[in-house]
């Protein structure tokens, strides 16, 4: 199988890059974050958000499953589909919180292993290349300034008829970049062998064409 993995922070246009190159090369696209959103949704829902060992027990009650159907990615919290309701600037923040628990992040480790090990994959996250597909065949990792990041997910929100200001998105950015990156446990960085790949100055169509060269370049 060959797995691709693509890290990177909060806004980069990733899961869209990684959607778009996965469905052109013929693999799935595996989004990582749904997962640890959905952890933070069902704490939230238990009003246990920010309680780290009720966060912890609560692990041997649920179940998350990922399915894929036609391709497209669906999230599964106790046989309930919650792909739309994980994608709120509170469980945004939720699950930056709930993914510095070690224990929430071998919880879902196996999960995502499993998926790669019978899929041909891109894989989008923080630490897949580090920590979850060390042997991926491809490792990009990629990024683009906050205050870009900022307004691409200000325009995201904005679309979907949500009223926020571009300030608090990029106060949001900005808290979950450290948070990402100055947690203990897989903090944001590119492997070793990470190809670096930068969108700050690219649009949606040349950062799609430069993840499939940098695939096709290294398969
Ligand atoms: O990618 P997304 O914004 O959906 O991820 C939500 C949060 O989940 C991130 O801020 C990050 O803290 C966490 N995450 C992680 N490891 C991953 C994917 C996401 O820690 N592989």
């Amino acid at each position: 199988m060959i797995n691709i993995a693509i890290d990177g922070p909060a806004g980069a246009g990733k899961s869209t890059v990684a959607k778009a190159a996965a469905k052109e090369l013929g693999y799935i696209y595996v989004d990582t974050g749904a997962l640890y959103r959905t952890v933070a949704l069902s704490a939230q829902r238990k009003g246990i958000l920010g309680d780290t060992d009720k966060i912890i027990n609560m692990l041997s009650d649920i179940e998350v499953e990922l399915k894929y159907i036609n391709g497209v990615q669906a999230v599964f919290l106790d046989g309930e589909d919650v792909s739309s309701l994980i994608r709120t600037p509170e469980i945004s923040m939720g699950a930056s919180a709930v993914s510095a628990i070690p224990k929430v992040r071998e919880f879902l480790l196996d999960l995502q292993r499993d998926i790669a090990k019978k899929n041909n994959v891109i894989m989008d996250g923080r630490d897949i290349a580090t920590v979850v597909l060390p042997n991926a065949d491809v490792k990009i990792f990629l990024f683009a300034s906050p205050e870009c990041r900022a307004k691409r997910r200000y325009d995201e929100l904005i679309e979907k008829g949500e009223s926020v200001m571009y300030e608090d998105v990029l106060a949001d950015v900005n808290q979950r970049d450290y948070q990402d990156s100055h947690r203990e446990i897989a903090p944001l960085k590119p492997s070793e062998e990470s190809v670096l790949l930068d969108t700050s100055e690219l649009n949606l169509e040349e950062s799609i064409q430069a993840v499939i060269n940098i695939v096709k370049e290294n398969i």
